[in-house]
């Protein structure tokens, strides 16, 4: 059976295995606490119709001023410079035997300057990864667009990719850039094949003796 995993799966799973029972085994779709929010989702949007070259004008003059605060931020954001490749791409990337990675990257850009690819993640709130290096949203997005180059028409090495988090208010909030590489790859693939390999033993609810995430949405139910 083909099986297809995003960077949640792995996050959720990396966070608490029960919590992954609950939510991908069992099945038990409670709302989350840290979803995507409005206002996250109308700047994505209005980023997409400007990147892609349609007039926004309509749009910002019935936004609310918490968007327009933002846009008035990003749209200065040197990399709204750049040419956008791809906006909001998806893709299901094969990793080993009937095993999949699916996400959707909301931009990809070229800086012709330093010949590089960068993988833009938008961020609006504080749901920064503390280590972008070791997020696995990073992990899977790099890795999926290296291994795409070919289907898009591309040639680039390892080191001509980063993948950033951007945040659409604060410029100073915006980690560094990761950059890829070979090593990478190599690392990423292994801790994705261990990740799922810990997954498909997941038949039993697992016990976890101690939890301090008060504010698990199935904290309920443990
Ligand atoms: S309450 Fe704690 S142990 Fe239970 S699912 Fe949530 S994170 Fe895991």
């Amino acid at each position: 059976m083909i099986k297809t995993y995003t960077p949640s799966h792995f996050e959720i799973f990396d966070k608490c295995p029960k919590q992954y029972y609950y939510r991908y085994i069992q099945k038990l779709f409670l709302p989350q606490k840290d979803d995507f929010t409005e206002l996250g989702n109308n700047i994505h949007a209005l980023i997409r119709y400007y990147l892609q070259g349609d007039n926004i004008e309509h749009l910002l003059k019935n936004t609310s001023s918490e968007v327009l605060t933002h846009w008035n931020n990003i749209k200065s954001h040197p990399i709204m410079g750049l040419e956008s490749i791809a906006l909001e791409w998806g893709f299901d990337c094969h990793l080993n035997d009937n095993n999949w990675l699916r996400g959707q990257i909301d931009a990809v850009f070229y800086d012709k300057n330093n010949s590089k690819y960068i993988i833009a993640d938008w961020k609006s709130g504080k749901n920064i990864p503390e280590n972008p290096p070791s997020a696995f949203q990073c992990m899977i997005y790099l890795y999926a667009f290296f291994n795409a180059q070919k289907d898009l028409g591309l040639n680039f090495s390892h080191n001509d990719l980063e993948f950033q988090y951007i945040h659409t208010l604060n410029n100073s909030l915006s980690p560094s850039p990761v950059v890829y590489s070979q090593k990478k790859e190599e690392i990423y693939k292994k801790n994705f094949i261990e990740i799922i390999s810990k997954i498909e033993k997941l038949e039993i609810m697992p016990q976890i003796k101690q939890c301090k995430d008060k504010k698990c949405t199935y904290s309920a139910l443990c």
